[in-house]
Protein backbone atom coordinates (compact mmCIF):
# COMPACT_ATOMS: atom_id res chain seq x y z
CA UNK A 1 0.00 0.00 0.00
CA UNK A 2 2.72 2.11 0.94
CA UNK A 3 5.21 1.40 -1.56
CA UNK A 4 1.73 2.16 -4.20
CA UNK A 5 1.32 5.52 -2.87
CA UNK A 6 5.19 6.56 -3.13
CA UNK A 7 4.97 5.00 -6.87
CA UNK A 8 1.75 7.22 -7.15
CA UNK A 9 3.73 10.34 -6.09
CA UNK A 10 6.43 9.47 -8.62
CA UNK A 11 4.62 8.75 -11.13
CA UNK A 12 2.42 12.35 -11.03
CA UNK A 13 5.91 14.28 -10.70
CA UNK A 14 7.10 12.42 -13.93
CA UNK A 15 3.81 13.46 -15.70
CA UNK A 16 4.45 16.77 -15.24
CA UNK A 17 7.69 16.34 -17.23
CA UNK A 18 7.22 13.89 -19.55
CA UNK A 19 4.69 14.23 -22.69
CA UNK A 20 1.30 12.33 -22.20
CA UNK A 21 1.90 9.78 -25.23
CA UNK A 22 5.40 8.81 -23.76
CA UNK A 23 4.27 8.38 -20.43
CA UNK A 24 0.95 6.46 -21.14
CA UNK A 25 3.60 4.24 -23.47
CA UNK A 26 6.55 3.51 -20.92
CA UNK A 27 5.29 4.56 -17.51
CA UNK A 28 1.56 3.90 -16.88
CA UNK A 29 2.03 0.43 -16.04
CA UNK A 30 4.71 0.77 -13.93
CA UNK A 31 5.76 -0.35 -10.34
CA UNK A 32 7.52 -0.99 -7.39
CA UNK A 33 8.33 -4.70 -6.38
CA UNK A 34 10.22 -4.22 -4.28
CA UNK A 35 12.99 -2.06 -2.11
CA UNK A 36 15.58 -2.81 -0.08
CA UNK A 37 17.36 -0.71 2.86
CA UNK A 38 20.71 -0.07 2.30
CA UNK A 39 21.50 2.17 5.19
CA UNK A 40 19.76 5.36 6.53
CA UNK A 41 20.19 7.55 3.51
CA UNK A 42 20.38 4.58 0.42
CA UNK A 43 18.21 1.97 -0.98
CA UNK A 44 17.57 -0.16 -4.19
CA UNK A 45 13.69 0.41 -5.72
CA UNK A 46 12.93 -2.71 -7.90
CA UNK A 47 10.74 -1.28 -11.03
CA UNK A 48 8.81 -3.46 -12.81
CA UNK A 49 7.76 -3.11 -16.43
CA UNK A 50 5.05 -5.01 -18.03
CA UNK A 51 8.03 -6.13 -21.06
CA UNK A 52 11.46 -6.29 -21.33
CA UNK A 53 11.23 -3.78 -24.06
CA UNK A 54 9.46 -1.05 -21.58
CA UNK A 55 12.11 -1.76 -19.10
CA UNK A 56 14.83 -1.20 -21.78
CA UNK A 57 13.58 1.78 -22.81
CA UNK A 58 12.30 3.27 -19.54
CA UNK A 59 15.95 2.56 -18.37
CA UNK A 60 17.78 4.22 -21.13
CA UNK A 61 15.53 7.61 -21.40
CA UNK A 62 13.68 7.96 -17.99
CA UNK A 63 16.44 6.81 -15.50
CA UNK A 64 17.89 10.24 -14.52
CA UNK A 65 13.71 11.63 -14.38
CA UNK A 66 12.64 8.87 -12.63
CA UNK A 67 15.23 8.48 -10.05
CA UNK A 68 15.19 12.39 -9.14
CA UNK A 69 11.21 11.75 -8.43
CA UNK A 70 11.91 8.94 -6.27
CA UNK A 71 14.75 11.02 -4.09
CA UNK A 72 12.31 13.42 -3.92
CA UNK A 73 8.98 11.78 -3.22
CA UNK A 74 11.19 9.62 -1.16
CA UNK A 75 13.79 11.79 0.67
CA UNK A 76 16.11 9.52 0.39
CA UNK A 77 19.22 8.63 -2.19
CA UNK A 78 17.95 6.01 -4.53
CA UNK A 79 19.48 3.27 -6.98
CA UNK A 80 16.99 1.86 -9.81
CA UNK A 81 17.00 -1.56 -10.99
CA UNK A 82 14.19 -2.06 -13.70
CA UNK A 83 12.76 -6.13 -14.06
CA UNK A 84 10.05 -7.46 -15.47
CA UNK A 85 6.93 -8.14 -13.99
CA UNK A 86 3.37 -7.41 -13.88
CA UNK A 87 1.44 -5.11 -12.02
CA UNK A 88 -0.40 -7.70 -9.40
CA UNK A 89 -3.79 -5.77 -8.90
CA UNK A 90 -4.12 -3.56 -12.05
CA UNK A 91 -6.91 -2.19 -10.77
CA UNK A 92 -5.48 -0.29 -8.01
CA UNK A 93 -3.47 1.64 -10.76
CA UNK A 94 -6.54 2.47 -12.36
CA UNK A 95 -5.53 6.35 -12.18
CA UNK A 96 -2.63 5.70 -14.75
CA UNK A 97 -4.52 3.66 -16.91
CA UNK A 98 -5.69 6.45 -18.88
CA UNK A 99 -5.42 5.61 -22.71
CA UNK A 100 -2.45 6.52 -24.88
CA UNK A 101 -4.37 8.91 -27.08
CA UNK A 102 -6.25 11.26 -24.57
CA UNK A 103 -9.62 11.76 -26.32
CA UNK A 104 -10.43 14.77 -24.32
CA UNK A 105 -7.17 16.42 -23.68
CA UNK A 106 -8.47 19.59 -22.38
CA UNK A 107 -11.79 20.31 -21.03
CA UNK A 108 -11.84 23.41 -23.49
CA UNK A 109 -12.29 20.97 -26.60
CA UNK A 110 -15.50 19.29 -25.25
CA UNK A 111 -17.25 22.92 -25.51
CA UNK A 112 -19.13 23.91 -28.28
CA UNK A 113 -17.35 26.45 -29.04
CA UNK A 114 -13.63 25.00 -30.15
CA UNK A 115 -14.72 23.17 -33.60
CA UNK A 116 -16.05 26.72 -34.78
CA UNK A 117 -12.29 28.08 -33.33
CA UNK A 118 -10.60 25.59 -35.23
CA UNK A 119 -12.79 26.15 -38.64
CA UNK A 120 -12.36 29.91 -38.78
CA UNK A 121 -8.55 28.91 -37.72
CA UNK A 122 -8.27 26.73 -40.24
CA UNK A 123 -6.82 24.13 -37.94
CA UNK A 124 -7.24 20.10 -38.57
CA UNK A 125 -8.72 18.72 -35.48
CA UNK A 126 -6.89 15.84 -33.54
CA UNK A 127 -2.96 17.18 -33.77
CA UNK A 128 -2.29 17.94 -30.14
CA UNK A 129 0.61 17.78 -27.83
CA UNK A 130 -1.41 15.13 -25.93
CA UNK A 131 -1.03 12.34 -28.58
CA UNK A 132 2.56 13.75 -30.24
CA UNK A 133 5.19 11.17 -29.32
CA UNK A 134 8.44 12.34 -28.12
CA UNK A 135 11.94 10.94 -28.68
CA UNK A 136 15.37 12.04 -29.69
CA UNK A 137 14.52 12.71 -33.28
CA UNK A 138 12.34 15.47 -32.70
CA UNK A 139 12.50 16.28 -28.78
CA UNK A 140 14.32 19.52 -29.81
CA UNK A 141 11.47 20.34 -31.79
CA UNK A 142 8.78 19.80 -29.46
CA UNK A 143 10.26 21.71 -26.33
CA UNK A 144 10.50 24.66 -28.55
CA UNK A 145 7.16 23.98 -29.79
CA UNK A 146 5.89 23.69 -25.92
CA UNK A 147 7.86 26.93 -25.00
CA UNK A 148 6.22 29.46 -27.91
CA UNK A 149 2.75 27.65 -27.30
CA UNK A 150 3.38 29.16 -23.41
CA UNK A 151 5.11 32.08 -24.46
CA UNK A 152 4.22 33.20 -27.90
CA UNK A 153 5.42 35.89 -29.44
CA UNK A 154 8.22 35.88 -26.77
CA UNK A 155 10.44 32.86 -26.84
CA UNK A 156 11.14 31.72 -30.71
CA UNK A 157 10.13 34.28 -33.54
CA UNK A 158 10.12 32.88 -35.76
CA UNK A 159 10.02 29.13 -35.27
CA UNK A 160 11.11 27.36 -38.02
CA UNK A 161 10.82 23.20 -38.57
CA UNK A 162 12.37 21.53 -41.70
CA UNK A 163 12.31 17.72 -42.36
CA UNK A 164 11.41 14.84 -44.37
CA UNK A 165 7.72 13.84 -45.34
CA UNK A 166 5.42 12.80 -42.46
CA UNK A 167 8.00 13.63 -39.57
CA UNK A 168 5.73 15.33 -37.64
CA UNK A 169 6.00 19.29 -38.67
CA UNK A 170 2.34 20.15 -39.61
CA UNK A 171 1.19 18.11 -36.42
CA UNK A 172 3.46 19.80 -33.84
CA UNK A 173 3.00 22.87 -35.81
CA UNK A 174 -0.72 22.51 -35.07
CA UNK A 175 -0.56 21.78 -31.41
CA UNK A 176 0.75 25.18 -30.97
CA UNK A 177 -2.26 26.13 -32.62
CA UNK A 178 -4.41 24.25 -30.77
CA UNK A 179 -2.67 24.72 -27.39
CA UNK A 180 -2.81 28.55 -28.13
CA UNK A 181 -6.23 29.00 -28.87
CA UNK A 182 -7.84 26.62 -26.21
CA UNK A 183 -5.62 28.76 -23.39
CA UNK A 184 -7.53 32.32 -25.27
CA UNK A 185 -10.26 31.48 -27.19
CA UNK A 186 -9.52 34.96 -28.26
CA UNK A 187 -6.39 34.69 -29.75
CA UNK A 188 -6.35 35.18 -33.40
CA UNK A 189 -4.59 32.14 -34.97
CA UNK A 190 -4.64 30.90 -38.86
CA UNK A 191 -2.96 28.14 -40.31
CA UNK A 192 -2.17 28.38 -43.89
CA UNK A 193 -0.26 26.10 -46.14
CA UNK A 194 2.45 27.91 -48.49
CA UNK A 195 0.30 26.78 -51.82
CA UNK A 196 -2.71 28.34 -50.25
CA UNK A 197 -0.93 31.52 -49.68
CA UNK A 198 0.29 32.02 -52.92
CA UNK A 199 -3.64 31.36 -54.56
CA UNK A 200 -4.80 33.56 -52.07
CA UNK A 201 -2.67 36.94 -52.79
CA UNK A 202 -2.68 35.84 -56.69
CA UNK A 203 -6.60 35.97 -56.11
CA UNK A 204 -6.77 39.05 -53.86
CA UNK A 205 -4.21 41.39 -56.41
CA UNK A 206 -6.51 40.35 -59.15
CA UNK A 207 -9.89 40.74 -57.43
CA UNK A 208 -8.13 44.01 -56.29
CA UNK A 209 -8.92 42.84 -52.69
CA UNK A 210 -5.22 43.13 -51.30
CA UNK A 211 -6.58 45.24 -48.61
CA UNK A 212 -9.06 42.65 -46.92
CA UNK A 213 -5.82 39.82 -47.40
CA UNK A 214 -4.06 42.31 -45.37
CA UNK A 215 -6.36 43.01 -43.00
CA UNK A 216 -6.99 38.59 -42.28
CA UNK A 217 -2.89 38.46 -41.90
CA UNK A 218 -1.33 41.13 -40.73
CA UNK A 219 -3.09 41.19 -37.30
CA UNK A 220 -2.10 37.97 -36.01
CA UNK A 221 -1.85 36.39 -32.76
CA UNK A 222 -0.10 33.35 -34.49
CA UNK A 223 0.65 32.82 -38.25
CA UNK A 224 1.29 29.07 -39.04
CA UNK A 225 2.59 28.89 -42.33
CA UNK A 226 2.93 24.99 -43.84
CA UNK A 227 5.46 24.04 -46.84
CA UNK A 228 6.71 27.84 -46.98
CA UNK A 229 9.22 26.46 -49.69
CA UNK A 230 6.12 26.85 -52.34
CA UNK A 231 6.40 30.57 -51.94
CA UNK A 232 9.98 30.61 -52.91
CA UNK A 233 10.15 31.98 -56.97
CA UNK A 234 7.54 33.89 -56.88
CA UNK A 235 8.34 37.55 -56.63
CA UNK A 236 4.97 39.29 -55.53
CA UNK A 237 4.26 36.54 -53.07
CA UNK A 238 7.35 36.59 -50.90
CA UNK A 239 7.14 40.67 -51.09
CA UNK A 240 3.68 40.40 -49.63
CA UNK A 241 4.77 37.84 -47.18
CA UNK A 242 7.67 39.55 -46.16
CA UNK A 243 5.78 42.85 -45.37
CA UNK A 244 3.41 40.49 -43.09
CA UNK A 245 5.98 38.67 -41.65
CA UNK A 246 7.66 42.24 -40.16
CA UNK A 247 4.48 43.63 -39.44
CA UNK A 248 3.48 40.49 -37.49
CA UNK A 249 6.68 40.12 -35.91
CA UNK A 250 6.60 43.83 -34.97
CA UNK A 251 3.12 43.82 -33.44
CA UNK A 252 4.22 41.11 -31.45
CA UNK A 253 2.48 38.12 -33.13
CA UNK A 254 3.85 34.77 -33.17
CA UNK A 255 5.33 33.09 -36.89
CA UNK A 256 5.99 28.95 -37.07
CA UNK A 257 7.41 27.67 -40.67
CA UNK A 258 8.01 24.43 -41.83
CA UNK A 259 9.56 23.21 -45.07
CA UNK A 260 11.20 20.34 -46.28
CA UNK A 261 14.83 21.50 -45.74
CA UNK A 262 16.53 24.64 -44.18
CA UNK A 263 15.93 28.76 -45.26
CA UNK A 264 19.61 28.13 -46.30
CA UNK A 265 18.92 25.48 -49.23
CA UNK A 266 15.29 26.70 -50.39
CA UNK A 267 16.35 27.83 -53.96
CA UNK A 268 14.63 30.90 -54.82
CA UNK A 269 13.58 32.09 -51.75
CA UNK A 270 14.68 35.71 -51.24
CA UNK A 271 17.47 36.95 -49.22
CA UNK A 272 15.92 39.06 -47.04
CA UNK A 273 13.34 36.29 -46.11
CA UNK A 274 16.36 33.79 -45.60
CA UNK A 275 18.21 36.24 -42.89
CA UNK A 276 14.37 36.63 -41.36
CA UNK A 277 14.13 33.31 -40.74
CA UNK A 278 17.38 32.64 -40.00
CA UNK A 279 17.40 35.11 -37.01
CA UNK A 280 14.54 33.11 -35.20
CA UNK A 281 15.16 29.28 -34.27
CA UNK A 282 15.63 26.85 -36.99
CA UNK A 283 15.03 22.68 -35.72
CA UNK A 284 15.22 19.64 -37.57
CA UNK A 285 13.03 16.98 -37.26
CA UNK A 286 14.48 13.27 -38.14
CA UNK A 287 12.69 10.39 -38.88
CA UNK A 288 11.60 8.39 -36.07
CA UNK A 289 13.37 6.04 -34.69
CA UNK A 290 11.88 2.75 -33.54
CA UNK A 291 10.87 3.57 -30.50
CA UNK A 292 9.01 6.78 -31.52
CA UNK A 293 7.47 4.23 -34.12
CA UNK A 294 6.16 2.03 -31.73
CA UNK A 295 4.60 4.65 -29.33
CA UNK A 296 2.96 6.05 -32.91
CA UNK A 297 1.51 3.17 -33.86
CA UNK A 298 0.09 2.39 -30.38
CA UNK A 299 -1.30 6.26 -30.46
CA UNK A 300 -2.93 5.97 -34.08
CA UNK A 301 -4.59 2.73 -33.33
CA UNK A 302 -5.77 3.94 -30.39
CA UNK A 303 -7.49 6.79 -32.37
CA UNK A 304 -9.52 4.16 -34.13
CA UNK A 305 -10.36 2.55 -31.67
CA UNK A 306 -8.01 -0.29 -30.63
CA UNK A 307 -5.40 -0.45 -27.92
CA UNK A 308 -3.21 -2.77 -29.77
CA UNK A 309 -0.73 -4.41 -28.07
CA UNK A 310 3.07 -3.30 -27.92
CA UNK A 311 4.51 -6.59 -29.09
CA UNK A 312 2.17 -5.97 -32.15
CA UNK A 313 3.18 -2.15 -32.30
CA UNK A 314 6.74 -3.51 -32.48
CA UNK A 315 6.57 -5.84 -35.02
CA UNK A 316 4.64 -2.88 -37.62
CA UNK A 317 7.49 -0.52 -36.40
CA UNK A 318 9.88 -2.88 -37.08
CA UNK A 319 8.77 -3.00 -40.64
CA UNK A 320 7.97 0.36 -41.97
CA UNK A 321 10.17 3.04 -41.04
CA UNK A 322 7.05 6.14 -42.35
CA UNK A 323 5.03 7.67 -40.07
CA UNK A 324 2.58 7.59 -42.85
CA UNK A 325 2.94 4.14 -44.30
CA UNK A 326 2.48 3.04 -40.52
CA UNK A 327 -1.05 4.58 -40.97
CA UNK A 328 -1.36 3.20 -43.89
CA UNK A 329 -0.93 -0.08 -42.86
CA UNK A 330 -3.07 0.11 -39.96
CA UNK A 331 -5.99 1.27 -41.93
CA UNK A 332 -5.41 -2.23 -43.70
CA UNK A 333 -4.93 -3.94 -40.55
CA UNK A 334 -8.20 -2.86 -39.05
CA UNK A 335 -9.89 -3.06 -42.52
CA UNK A 336 -9.18 -7.15 -42.14
CA UNK A 337 -10.12 -7.34 -38.92
CA UNK A 338 -12.54 -5.31 -37.93
CA UNK A 339 -10.89 -3.70 -35.42
CA UNK A 340 -11.19 -7.06 -33.45
CA UNK A 341 -8.31 -7.87 -30.92
CA UNK A 342 -8.75 -11.33 -31.01
CA UNK A 343 -7.86 -11.49 -34.81
CA UNK A 344 -5.12 -8.95 -34.78
CA UNK A 345 -2.64 -11.38 -33.98
CA UNK A 346 1.59 -11.59 -34.26
CA UNK A 347 0.40 -14.25 -37.29
CA UNK A 348 -1.84 -11.54 -39.14
CA UNK A 349 0.59 -8.46 -38.90
CA UNK A 350 3.50 -11.04 -40.70
CA UNK A 351 0.90 -12.00 -43.29
CA UNK A 352 -0.10 -8.75 -44.14
CA UNK A 353 3.80 -7.11 -43.87
CA UNK A 354 4.78 -9.92 -46.28
CA UNK A 355 1.93 -9.32 -49.02
CA UNK A 356 2.50 -5.11 -48.92
CA UNK A 357 6.22 -5.15 -49.81
CA UNK A 358 5.68 -1.76 -50.85
CA UNK A 359 5.61 -0.48 -46.58
CA UNK A 360 8.78 -1.91 -46.33
CA UNK A 361 11.53 0.92 -47.50
CA UNK A 362 14.61 -0.65 -46.50
CA UNK A 363 16.57 1.95 -47.61
CA UNK A 364 15.37 3.99 -44.85
CA UNK A 365 15.70 0.76 -42.44
CA UNK A 366 19.45 0.80 -43.51
CA UNK A 367 20.26 4.88 -42.79
CA UNK A 368 18.31 4.27 -39.43
CA UNK A 369 20.43 1.63 -38.60
CA UNK A 370 23.54 3.44 -40.32
CA UNK A 371 26.38 1.49 -37.86
CA UNK A 372 27.78 4.89 -36.06
CA UNK A 373 30.99 3.94 -33.87
CA UNK A 374 31.57 6.08 -30.50
CA UNK A 375 34.86 7.27 -31.19
CA UNK A 376 33.09 8.94 -34.42
CA UNK A 377 31.14 10.98 -31.69
CA UNK A 378 34.00 11.68 -29.50
CA UNK A 379 35.45 12.91 -32.50
CA UNK A 380 33.34 15.13 -33.63
CA UNK A 381 32.44 16.41 -30.05
CA UNK A 382 36.53 16.69 -29.69
CA UNK A 383 36.48 19.26 -32.70
CA UNK A 384 33.61 21.04 -32.18
CA UNK A 385 34.88 22.70 -28.74
CA UNK A 386 38.14 22.35 -30.22
CA UNK A 387 39.68 20.53 -27.88
CA UNK A 388 42.34 17.63 -27.93
CA UNK A 389 40.61 13.94 -27.26
CA UNK A 390 43.13 13.61 -24.53
CA UNK A 391 41.93 17.06 -22.49
CA UNK A 392 38.15 15.85 -23.41
CA UNK A 393 38.37 12.69 -21.96
CA UNK A 394 41.37 13.61 -19.29
CA UNK A 395 41.20 14.78 -15.52
CA UNK A 396 39.88 18.65 -15.88
CA UNK A 397 36.80 19.54 -14.67
CA UNK A 398 37.03 23.11 -15.63
CA UNK A 399 33.55 24.41 -17.21
CA UNK A 400 34.88 24.92 -20.97
CA UNK A 401 35.87 20.87 -20.66
CA UNK A 402 33.37 19.33 -18.39
CA UNK A 403 30.51 20.99 -20.33
CA UNK A 404 31.71 18.96 -23.68
CA UNK A 405 31.86 15.80 -21.87
CA UNK A 406 29.12 15.90 -20.70
CA UNK A 407 27.72 16.60 -23.68
CA UNK A 408 29.36 13.73 -25.32
CA UNK A 409 27.93 11.43 -22.70
CA UNK A 410 24.25 12.42 -23.53
CA UNK A 411 25.04 11.60 -26.87
CA UNK A 412 26.83 8.27 -26.66
CA UNK A 413 24.01 7.37 -23.95
CA UNK A 414 20.95 8.66 -25.77
CA UNK A 415 21.99 8.76 -29.56
CA UNK A 416 24.00 5.43 -29.25
CA UNK A 417 22.10 4.30 -27.08
CA UNK A 418 24.91 2.54 -24.92
CA UNK A 419 24.72 1.35 -21.49
CA UNK A 420 26.17 3.62 -18.80
CA UNK A 421 29.08 1.67 -17.96
CA UNK A 422 30.20 1.54 -21.48
CA UNK A 423 30.06 5.09 -21.46
CA UNK A 424 32.03 5.61 -18.54
CA UNK A 425 34.90 3.75 -19.39
CA UNK A 426 35.04 5.45 -23.25
CA UNK A 427 35.20 8.91 -21.77
CA UNK A 428 37.99 8.57 -19.40
CA UNK A 429 37.11 5.76 -17.18
CA UNK A 430 34.30 7.59 -15.56
CA UNK A 431 32.00 6.15 -12.81
CA UNK A 432 28.66 4.84 -14.08
CA UNK A 433 26.76 7.72 -11.74
CA UNK A 434 29.37 9.98 -13.42
CA UNK A 435 27.30 9.32 -16.71
CA UNK A 436 24.04 9.28 -15.02
CA UNK A 437 24.65 12.91 -13.77
CA UNK A 438 25.30 14.29 -16.88
CA UNK A 439 22.90 12.53 -19.08
CA UNK A 440 20.19 13.76 -16.48
CA UNK A 441 21.39 17.71 -16.49
CA UNK A 442 22.02 17.74 -20.62
CA UNK A 443 18.64 16.38 -20.73
CA UNK A 444 17.42 18.83 -18.26
CA UNK A 445 18.45 22.31 -19.54
CA UNK A 446 18.03 21.53 -23.33
CA UNK A 447 14.78 22.83 -23.25
CA UNK A 448 15.43 25.86 -21.37
CA UNK A 449 19.21 26.55 -22.46
CA UNK A 450 19.24 27.89 -25.79
CA UNK A 451 23.50 27.67 -26.46
CA UNK A 452 23.47 24.49 -25.15
CA UNK A 453 20.87 23.13 -27.69
CA UNK A 454 22.46 24.90 -30.50
CA UNK A 455 25.62 23.05 -29.78
CA UNK A 456 24.09 19.86 -29.74
CA UNK A 457 22.05 20.26 -32.72
CA UNK A 458 25.44 21.43 -34.03
CA UNK A 459 27.00 18.34 -33.21
CA UNK A 460 24.24 15.75 -34.01
CA UNK A 461 24.22 17.16 -37.51
CA UNK A 462 27.76 16.59 -38.32
CA UNK A 463 27.68 12.67 -36.72
CA UNK A 464 24.15 12.04 -37.83
CA UNK A 465 24.60 14.44 -41.50
P1 LIG B 1 4.96 16.30 -41.94
O1 LIG B 1 4.18 17.56 -41.83
O2 LIG B 1 6.32 16.41 -41.32
O3 LIG B 1 5.02 15.75 -43.31
P2 LIG B 1 2.79 15.22 -40.34
O4 LIG B 1 2.79 16.18 -39.23
O5 LIG B 1 1.75 15.36 -41.38
O6 LIG B 1 4.23 15.19 -41.06
O7 LIG B 1 2.76 13.73 -39.74
C1 LIG B 1 2.38 12.60 -40.47
C2 LIG B 1 1.53 11.69 -39.59
O8 LIG B 1 2.33 11.14 -38.56
C3 LIG B 1 0.39 12.43 -38.92
O9 LIG B 1 -0.70 11.57 -38.84
C4 LIG B 1 0.92 12.71 -37.54
O10 LIG B 1 -0.13 12.77 -36.58
C5 LIG B 1 1.80 11.53 -37.29
N1 LIG B 1 2.92 11.87 -36.43
C6 LIG B 1 4.12 12.38 -36.78
N2 LIG B 1 4.92 12.55 -35.73
C7 LIG B 1 4.20 12.16 -34.66
C8 LIG B 1 4.47 12.08 -33.25
N3 LIG B 1 5.66 12.42 -32.76
N4 LIG B 1 3.50 11.59 -32.44
C9 LIG B 1 2.31 11.22 -32.95
N5 LIG B 1 1.99 11.25 -34.24
C10 LIG B 1 2.92 11.72 -35.10
MG1 LIG C 1 3.27 18.64 -43.37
Amino acid sequence: MELNKTWNDTLNILKISISHANFSTWLSHTHIVAVKKLDESRQTVEIGCPSSFIADTVEKRYFGQTQDALNQVTGLKNDLIFVVAQIPQESEQKEFESPLFNTNPTSFSSSIGINELLKKSRIRAGFTFENFAVSTSNQMAWAAAEAVAKNPGKSYNPLFFWGGVGVGKTHLMLAVGFKILSQNPNAKVLYCMGEEFTTEIVEAIRNKSTQSFKKRYRNLDLLMLDDVQFIAGKNTVQEEFFHTFNTLLREGGQVILTSDRPPSEIQKLEERLKSRFEAGLIIDISPPDFELRVAIAQIKAQERGVELPIQIASVIATHIDSLRRIEGFLTRLFSETGSDLNKITIEKVNKLLGQSASVLDSTAIRTNQRALLPQDIVDVVADYFALGRRKLLGESRARPVSLPRQILMYLLRVDLGLPLQEVGHIVGDRDHTTVMHAVKKISKNLSTDESLRNDVLGIKKTVFG
